[in-house]
């Protein structure tokens, strides 16, 4: 399969919709209202930057309102338009059904490099871009909730929530109106690292179905697997991180823009980070190769590839070179409708984006409810389960005539805290949503888990909108 130019993202979404669309009994007006972009919003505003006045494109884009409110990332990305959000913003509608997250899909999006300004610089441009979504209602707890996505984090979430809450000083709920925000301004511990995090959880849960381990020709569990990265930066380095230290993985390769490292013994995540931090790149980062091509991450040889960064990395020009029989798509679209087609062809097994990385919203979604309850979970009944487990414990010891060991002891008396609830509740979602799919995968006979993530994501919008009806 050949490629004239690079697919939309929009155009992708389309492909695996149609698709998916096979697989359900669902009527063809109500699948195309479901596939259309509801609202869309697209802005110039201007920003006086270092003396002159700087023209900003950005945009909004609220794919589907059977749930609200909608939800997605805002994105600082260079070459970003109303095609690429609504695509992002169309994924998202399906990702939060299979996650079964009660929102509608969004993205949001400004036209920018944010290495080329200056904090302060980013800041005002950031605001501005929040005022214009206040003014059209493109954002608020009940509308349109934003969070992080390539470019941005939880300094301009905070910047976002801040800019909400003096145009809004009367409404009480009105920190839940972006996500991903620092711990101290009312975000929720275990956010940054969530998407990271939830493509961890979905790679363990993968390795739990031994019938799809068997397709691609690995064994055992995650403990010891070669993976590639390619991004290190909010999803990639977490990832990286998390799987090096809790799964005993091999990171065997990194990228991020400007090249990629290569150690087949493997890299010490820790130490990359230490050693961007100081030289300002991954590059040269010693006892590993460095390849000056980015897209060379993608072609290493291991066990799983993790794609981490942007858009359409994987094509019809390089998908058959890849070596990895598993990869697991940490950003959003990184495969496009041609490549996907190669490497399936080969027998490769791809979790698909629209599951891989909803731990991001996910975690969003605890961080909403926090907001609106005005309280930290796991507050309220920490001490009366540190009570009961300690009864309990003395209860056994009683019993046996013997001590339970101190690290024992110690875990349970510890308590449940708000990190550990939330990593609990995001391994519970992405266990039961690959569950869900795989089931999916075997009773339709789709021919892959995208398809099947697809089906499964399409079908709750579709009872969603039957239930519903039209309104007048
Ligand atoms: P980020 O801005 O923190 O990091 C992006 C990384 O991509 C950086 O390491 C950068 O160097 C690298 N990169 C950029 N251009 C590249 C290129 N040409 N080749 C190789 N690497 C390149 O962004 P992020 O938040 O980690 O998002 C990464 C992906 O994950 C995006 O597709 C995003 O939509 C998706 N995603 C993010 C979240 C989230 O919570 N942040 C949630 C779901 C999905």
């Amino acid at each position: 399969m050949t490629e004239t130019r690079t697919p939309s993202m929009l155009q992708v979404f389309n492909d695996n919709f149609d698709r998916a669309a096979r697989y359900l009994k669902a009527p063809a007006d109500l699948l195309e209202y479901i596939r259309a972009c509801h609202s869309m919003y697209s802005i110039k505003f201007p920003v006086r930057i270092r003396g002159e006045v700087k023209i900003f494109h950005a945009y909004r884009a609220e794919h589907s309102h059977h749930r609200t409110p909608t939800k997605g990332g805002i994105r600082f990305a260079p070459d970003v338009d109303l095609d690429e959000v609504a695509g992002l913003a169309a994924l998202m509608t399906l990702k939060c059904a299979i996650v079964n997250v009660p929102f509608g899909g969004a993205k949001g999006a400004i036209a920018l490099d944010p290495r080329a300004y200056e904090v302060e610089e980013l800041e005002r441009i950031t605001r501005r871009y929040t005022t214009e979504l206040v003014r059209k209602n493109f954002i608020g707890p009940a509308v349109d909730v934003p969070a992080p996505d390539m470019g941005t984090g939880e300094r301009e979430m905070a910047w976002m929530a801040d800019t909400y809450i003096m145009l809004n000083p009367s409404e009480l709920n009105s920190l839940a109106c972006v996500t991903g925000k620092p711990v101290g301004q009312g975000g929720i511990r275990g956010r940054t690292e969530a998407t990271g995090r939830g493509v961890q959880y979905a790679l363990r849960e993968f390795f739990r179905h031994p019938e799809l381990v068997k397709t691609t020709g690995l064994q055992g569990d995650l403990t010891g697997k070669r993976i590639a990265v390619q991004g290190f930066g909010n999803v990639g380095s977490h990832f990286a991180r998390l799987v090096q230290a809790e799964d005993g993985v091999v990171i065997v390769g990194l990228a991020e823009r400007d090249g990629t490292i290569y150690a087949p013994k493997g890299l010490d995540v820790q130490a990359v980070l230490q050693w961007r931090d100081t030289t300002g790149s991954i590059k040269h980062f010693p006892d590993a190769t460095t390849l000056n091509d980015a897209k060379a991450c993608l072609e290493l040889d291991c066990d799983i590839l993790v794609p981490a960064a942007l858009q359409n990395q994987i094509t019809a020009e390089n998908a058959g070179r890849i070596k990895a029989p598993l990869v697991a798509e940490a950003a959003n679209g990184p495969t496009t409708s041609a490549g996907d087609a190669i490497l399936r062809a080969q027998g490769k097994v791809i979790i698909p984006d629209i599951y891989a990385n909803a731990g991001g919203v996910t975690v969003s979604y605890f961080e909403w409810v926090k907001n609106l309850s005005h309280m930290r979970f796991g507050l309220m009944e920490k001490r009366i389960g540190i009570r009961t487990q300690r009864q309990m414990m003395s209860g056994i010891e009683a019993v046996t005539d013997q001590a339970f060991p101190a690290p024992i002891r110690e875990e349970i008396l510890h308590g449940i805290d708000e990190i550990e609830l939330v990593k609990s509740g995001l391994e519970e979602s992405m266990v039961e949503s690959f569950q869900e799919i795989v089931e999916i995968m075997h009773e339709k006979q789709t021919p892959d888990l995208r398809t099947a993530a697809f089906v499964c994501g399409l079908h709750k919008v579709v009872v969603a909108y039957q239930a519903l009806g039209i309104w007048p």
